[in-house]
């Protein structure tokens, strides 16, 4: 894990009960950050939260779903209540369904899009909305991938909703500059979570190949070294994000993919 101090910034992490977004949380907390874990159940994010307070950190967990405009509107004004105000949010919540786009049902469709562009709306907004009544600077980290820069069979909303994230980013870059608010996507490779871990049988099935195919033939093909990327690899980079402090970097998207893809 890298070291930069976050000096008691306050920062909210969606999805932060299981995968990257939970690494996210214990490094910025490692790293002296507040940290907000918003997930789905509030046991979950409780759990993530007091094993951060019990390694010495500060830690809230929240209930939170980030489709539903109350429980985010309510989630981070619990975290200005108790911590003050929000510095860094790291929009990370997602899901992933996978079917060929003749075989895709619209619900799941609208499903994909709400969690990951409604979510990622709705969380900047109330934070942003912090920022600018504190007229303060902040980082709003947006969770994309290589998904956000290329296009893979299965995963149509996906792909869609995460390009989607560098047009939102932009925009916040825009809008953050003149009080110092910095938005920038960070897009990695395969990680193994159990978001990729689930994909792996079930594209076995769909491509009628092994799970070790799936891995080698799909996955990591197209890295300079057949590695995944890890959860530490995309924290290390969320803290850089966090504690950078100027404009100069803003409305960027910084792969992280063992040279998955290269811009
Ligand atoms: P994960 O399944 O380990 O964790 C996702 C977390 O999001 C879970 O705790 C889940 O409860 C939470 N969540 C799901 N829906 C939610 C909602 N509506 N509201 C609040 N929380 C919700 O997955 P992960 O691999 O850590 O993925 C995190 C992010 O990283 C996602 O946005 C994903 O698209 C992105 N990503 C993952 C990979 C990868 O290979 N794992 C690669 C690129 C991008």
């Amino acid at each position: 894990m890298m070291n930069i101090p976050l000096n008691g910034k306050v920062c909210v992490v969606t999805g932060a009960a299981s995968g990257i977004g939970k690494r996210i949380a214990e490094v910025y907390a490692h790293n002296g950050g507040k940290v907000v874990i918003a997930d789905l159940k509030l046991d979950a994010a409780e759990a993530t939260a007091q094993a951060i307070r019990d390694a010495g950190g500060e830690a809230l967990g929240v209930e939170m779903d980030v489709t539903n405009e109350q429980q985010v509107v309510d989630g981070i004004a619990k975290a200005v209540a108790t911590f003050g105000q929000v510095d860094v949010l790291v929009s990370n919540a997602g899901i992933q369904i996978i079917n060929k786009i003749t075989d895709f049902k619209f619900e799941d469709w609208k499903k994909m899009l709400a969690i990951h562009l409604d979510g990622a709306f709705l969380t900047t907004r109330e934070c942003m909305k912090d920022m600018e009544r504190r007229k303060a600077p902040g980082a709003i980290i947006l969770m994309g991938s290589v998904h956000s820069h290329l296009a893979s069979p299965l995963k149509a909303p996906y792909v869609t909703a995460k390009h989607g994230l560098l047009g939102l980013a932009r925009t916040i870059a825009k809008e953050g500059g003149p009080l110092g608010i910095r938005s920038n996507v960070i897009c990695p490779g395969f990680v193994r979570t159990p978001l990729v871990d689930k994909q792996i049988p079930e594209q076995a099935k769909e491509f009628g190949i092994s799970e070790d195919e799936v891995i080698k033939k799909i996955m990591l093909k197209d890295t300079v070294d057949g590695e995944f990327t890890t959860v530490d690899d995309v924290a290390n980079v969320a803290l850089t994000l966090a504690a950078f402090e100027t404009n100069a970097l803003t409305g960027q998207s910084i792969v992280v993919s063992h040279g998955w893809f290269m811009q």
